[in-house]
Order: structure tokens, then C-alpha cells, then sequence
């Protein structure tokens, strides 16, 4: 059996090892979900919400270390790590608690005339054993987030954490322990693609994947031979559109958070920013501004943290030496042939990018920002489209009017108006993504229900 060695991407450090998960044992796995979700099932919405909540009292009172786990494993500055990994978490365990009642108890329908005299309803049964696969990104919330909704359905689950990532995944597993779920209904199983294959090969009742647009499809042709069904979470190369009228300042404040915020390793980041032509070079100096400030560490005063996996880095060194051999420039950042071997990229502009250019087709997740002029709502409209993802959008207009008609017409899961990536902090909202960014929904709603077969009962009083 294989060992994954935690090293701290920031600092190079060895910090453990982790036991993989033997192949062998991936039929016993499902064996042993199979069984605890017999008595998991049977239990009322009220007593799986118990363990929900132990899991937030956990998660609480181990809070420095967890935010600790996470910077050591992924490189994230502190701050980033306890507002946008654990909190988003602790807000996904609060709207379960709350909602999940409303939204997984049987609902009557109207009856039509035709079955008069009969009652309708909607039941909720679980799929059963629920596979979730997990990247490095967010390693803490893009795993607890799928894991609480299913487990409130009445699934029993088995986790499979990133490789890249995997002292955050071997916490994740001592949470649950501590939280004192019973036994098998949570499982974890450790190690890279040929674990996350041997599982998805295996026996499971519905895959929620979130990773890259490659992985998704592997799994999804699985899938389609098992019929079973998926949710898959994948990337982006999210438009950031900023008219003339917008107010600039917040804008440039704006765009960089949404693009260098986790070091521009998320799906939902400004892979590419569209300034009105008028006031680009202003803008474009807002921007080199702030850029130029951020600190580069993960002390708790830092602003960007390390990138998280070298072969990362190396798709950002290759897309943006490709467009500066394209002609763009690179207005602030270190040009790649001069970049250390340490896995801090200081954030970098470029301008005189193309719409056409590689750097804003192909996504690269990675701290760069290439800003591209626009003369017409109508053009930005359609650089926006053009692009086989649509996962976020952001638009920025002092004229709500004009934001929200350019908002109906883009072709993404979110858009935020006059603000970034701030759609995903609402759990009312669902989460999702069109064309290559994925497949389903969740959060919200359809973050419960997806996990459930929707049942439909008529009964006649006899
Ligand atoms: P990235 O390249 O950004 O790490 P991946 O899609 O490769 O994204 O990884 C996301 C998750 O999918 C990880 O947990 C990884 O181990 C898992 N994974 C990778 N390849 C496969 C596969 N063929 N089948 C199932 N899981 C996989």
C-alpha cells in the first residue's frame, strides 16, 4: 500500500504521511455503507440533523487547527482559509439544519379532477450510498458542503479527498470520528486517481464530483454505463465586465480579489476582465496599483498565499508565456523565465491581450488578470458567451438597468452584479455551472433534493 506525503507547498516541508486505501478494499467499502444506511435511512430528518450539528460544535471548537491544517496542506493565507473554506461550511451545516425539514418532508400536491377524492404526494427516499470526490482548492468546503446534504438525506457516504491535499482529508476523517457519527455511515478513502477510479468503478448510488473538466467526463461516461446519476462541478473562465459608468475604484478593488484571491485557484475567479474602451488605461492603472501591494506569505497579514500543485504552476508559466509571445504585456508580476523554484507566483496584469488568444479561452487557475477592451455592450456580450465554460460572470454599471438586461443575456450559473464571486457566500442561491462547467446544482434547494429520488404517492381511502 502507497503512502500521499503532506508537503507544505509554501515552505516545502514534509509534515506526514498518509496511508493510501487499498484497491482491494473498495467492495468492502460499499459492503459496509450498504449496511449503515440501513438503519441511517430509517432515522428521522431530526435525529441526522443531531450529528450535523455535533459536527459544527467540532468543527467550532477545533477551529485554529483546522485553519492551521488547511494553509500547511494548500498554501492559502489564513484569513482565506477561515472565511472562504471553513465558514462557507459552518453556513452549509446552518441552512441544512434549518431547511432541510422543509425541503426533504413529504409534500402534498394538488389533486386534479380527474383523481378526485384521492390524495398526491411527494416523497423523499435516499439514493443510498453517495460517492463524493473532492479537489484541492478548497479541500475543506467542496468536501463538508456535498457530504452534510447527503448525509441529512438519509445517504450513508463515502468520501475520496484530493491527493494534492490530503492532510486536510485525513482531518476531515478525525472530524467525523469526534462528531461521533455511527459507524460507516461516513467513510474516507485516500489516495490519488487510481483511488478515485477504483471507487467510482465500484458500487455507488449517485456521484457528486467537483475537479477538472478531464475527470468530470471519465467519470460521467462511468456513469452513463451504470445509469447512475451525477453532479459534476468543473471549471470556469469567468468574464469580469466593466462598463464606463461603472464606479472604477470599486471595480479595480473588485477585480483583484476576484482574481488573485486563493492565489486565482478557483473556479469561480476573473479568468478574464473586459474594460469599457474609454476608461481602460484608467482602470488599468487602478489595478497595477492595487496589484502591486498585495504581500505575497501565509502570515496572517499576508494577502496571496502560494499556488497549491507544481504541475499548476507549470499550465500558468506555459499559458502566459504564450501570450506574451502572442503580444500581450505584462504590466506588473515577474515574467516567467524569471519565476524561483518556490511555489509563490506573484500576481501578474496583462494587457494587450485579444479576446482570441489562448489566455482567455483555456482556463489556467492561477494568479494572472488579461484585460481586453470592449467598445459596445453588444461585443462584450458576445466575448463573454464565446467560451466553452459558463460557471460565474461579474458586471459592474452604475446603471442597474443596463446590468441586469446584460446579466439575463450571459450564459453562466451565476452573475454578479457590482460585485465578485459573492453568489456562492448564499446558500439560498443554487450553485452550479452551464456548457463545460458542469452538470446539476447544488446549495439551495436543489442542494437536498438531489441526493433523494422524488417519490409519488396516491392513496385512495378504500
Ligand atoms: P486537478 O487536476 O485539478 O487535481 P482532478 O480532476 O484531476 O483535478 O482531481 C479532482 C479529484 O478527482 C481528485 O480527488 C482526484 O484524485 C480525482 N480523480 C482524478 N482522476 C480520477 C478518475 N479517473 N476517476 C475518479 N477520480 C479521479
Amino acid at each position: 500500500m502507497g503512502v500521499l506525503k503532506v508537503i507544505n507547498p509554501a515552505t516545502g516541508e514534509h509534515l506526514e504521511d498518509i496511508e493510501e486505501t487499498s484497491l482491494q478494499e473498495v467492495d468492502a467499502y460499499y459492503s459496509r455503507a450498504r449496511e449503515a444506511f440501513k438503519k441511517w435511512s430509517q432515522l428521522s430528518i431530526d435525529e441526522r440533523l443531531r450529528y450535523l450539528k455535533n459536527l459544527k460544535h467540532t468543527i467550532l471548537e477545533q477551529m485554529d487547527e483546522l485553519v492551521q491544517t488547511i494553509v500547511q496542506d494548500n498554501g492559502k493565507v489564513p484569513t482565506e482559509a477561515l472565511i472562504a473554506d471553513v465558514m462557507p461550511s459552518l453556513d452549509g451545516i446552518d441552512y441544512v439544519v434549518k431547511y432541510a425539514k422543509r425541503e426533504l418532508s413529504p409534500k402534498k400536491v394538488n389533486t386534479p379532477l380527474l383523481l378526485i377524492g384521492k390524495k398526491s404526494y411527494i416523497e423523499y427516499m435516499p439514493r443510498g450510498v453517495v460517492l463524493i470526490i473532492s479537489p484541492w482548492n478548497y479541500p475543506f468546503q467542496l468536501s463538508i458542503v456535498p457530504m452534510i446534504s447527503a448525509l441529512a438525506g438519509g445517504n450513508t457516504v463515502i468520501l475520496k479527498p484530493s491527493e494534492v491535499t490530503p492532510y486536510v482529508g485525513k482531518y476531515i476523517e478525525k472530524l467525523f470520528q469526534k462528531a461521533g457519527f455511527p459507524e460507516h455511515v461516513v467513510q474516507f478513502a485516500h489516495g490519488g486517481k487510481e483511488v478515485g477510479a477504483a471507487f467510482t468503478n465500484g458500487n455507488p448510488d449517485y456521484i457528486f464530483f467537483t475537479g477538472s473538466v478531464r475527470t468530470g467526463r471519465i467519470i460521467q461516461k462511468v456513469a452513463a454505463e451504470k445509469l447512475i446519476p451525477t453532479t459534476l462541478e468543473l471549471g470556469g473562465k469567468d468574464p469580469f465586465i466593466v462598463f464606463a459608468d461603472a464606479n472604477l475604484e470599486r471595480a479595480a478593488k473588485g477585480a483583484v480579489w476576484a482574481a488573485f484571491t486563493n492565489t486565482g485557484q478557483v473556479c469561480m475567479s476573473a479568468e478574464r476582465v473586459y474594460v469599457e474602451k474609454t476608461v481602460y488605461e484608467k482602470f488599468l492603472q487602478l489595478v497595477k496599483e492595487e496589484t502591486e501591494n498585495l504581500v505575497l506569505g501565509t502570515a496572517r497579514d499576508s494577502d496571496v498565499g502560494s499556488m497549491t500543485y507544481p504541475v499548476q504552476k507549470e499550465i500558468v508559466k506555459k499559458q502566459v508565456l504564450d501570450a506574451l509571445q502572442h503580444g500581450a504585456k505584462l504590466e506588473t508580476g515577474i515574467h516567467p523565465d524569471e519565476w524561483d523554484d518556490s511555489m509563490f507566483v506573484r500576481p501578474m496584469i496583462l494587457s494587450n491581450v485579444k479576446h482570441e488568444m489562448d489566455i482567455c479561452r483555456e482556463e489556467f487557475f492561477g494568479p494572472v488578470m488579461p484585460i481586453v477592451p470592449f467598445e459596445t455592450e453588444e461585443e462584450v456580450i458576445k466575448f463573454a458567451n464565446d467560451s466553452k465554460y459558463g460557471l460565474n460572470s461579474s458586471v459592474w454599471s452604475s446603471d442597474l438597468q443596463k446590468a441586469r438586461r446584460v446579466a439575463s443575456q450571459l450564459i453562466t450559473g451565476a452573475v454578479n452584479i457590482n460585485e465578485v464571486a459573492v453568489s456562492v457566500a448564499n446558500h439560498h442561491l443554487p450553485f452550479g455551472g452551464v456548457k463545460e462547467s458542469g452538470i446539476g446544482r447544488y446549495h439551495g434547494s436543489a442542494g437536498l433534493t438531489i441526493f433523494c429520488h422524488e417519490k409519488a404517492i396516491v392513496v385512495d381511502s378504500g
